[in-house]
């Protein structure tokens, strides 16, 4: 699973690893904005939260994650699966042990990047409401701002800005930091410097998960 805060490129980097290893993987972020777009119960009841840059609550992301991995149960059994952006609090990694049982998490990679470069980049970033392809001010779609991979309009998200942003980073300092403790306690945390260009850090990403899939139990 990959863990940052907000802005360190969790997104991107879950995508390529999803598909470097051909495993299914869950952005609960992505889900809960799908499900906004989308109108569903779920979704109303999630954009509450994410629009103000609170986290939403540890029930409704917990009932979430048990259903991804109980519709996925044999796949997942048989080849893996990654996870982006969840566990954000303590109760969530407790009960995503209680769900899988401690031998099926191999690896929680997490990738560090200071607060100020976090910030400039969260500035920037453009998504597609579509498809949620992630762009920047300084790397446009071919046509700005339409969406290269599916045409959709590309905007920035509305927990992108200021005062959410500063409440999300806040949130990552009280809640998620204790999750990164929990897990290098485990002794499953890999930190992996998500400072350096993309490409970099993604062969930094797979370097540290091969290791750990070679080394002996
Ligand atoms: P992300 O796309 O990962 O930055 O997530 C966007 C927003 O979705 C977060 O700021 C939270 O409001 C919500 N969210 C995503 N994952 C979780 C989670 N594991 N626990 C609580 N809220 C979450």
């Amino acid at each position: 699973m990959l863990l940052g805060k907000q802005g360190a490129g969790k997104g991107t980097q879950v995508t390529r690893v999803a598909e470097h290893y051909a495993v299914a993987h869950l952005a609960t972020g992505d889900l809960f904005r799908a499900a906004a777009r989308d109108g569903t119960p779920l979704g109303v009841k999630a954009r509450r939260y994410i629009d103000r840059g609170e986290l939403v609550p540890d029930d409704i992301v917990i009932g979430v994650v048990r259903e991804f991995l109980t519709d996925h149960d044999g796949a997942l059994a048989a080849s893996g699966f990654v996870l982006d952006g969840f566990p954000r609090t303590r109760v969530q990694a407790e009960e995503l042990d209680v769900s899988l049982g401690d031998e099926r998490l191999d690896i929680v990679v997490n990738l560090d990047v200071p607060t100020e470069v976090v910030l400039a980049r969260i500035a920037g970033r453009r998504v597609c409401v579509q498809c949620g392809a992630t762009y920047h001010v300084d790397h446009s779609p071919r046509d700005p701002w339409w969406c290269d991979h599916c045409g959709g309009h590309v905007l920035q998200r509305d927990d992108d800005q200021e005062d959410s942003v500063m409440r999300r980073l806040e949130l990552y300092e009280i809640q998620t930091l204790p999750v990164i403790q929990y897990y290098r306690r485990s002794g499953k945390l890999v930190s992996v410097n998500g400072e350096a260009d993309s490409e970099s850090v993604f062969t930094a990403v797979i370097t540290a998960i091969d290791a750990r899939r070679e080394a002996p139990e």
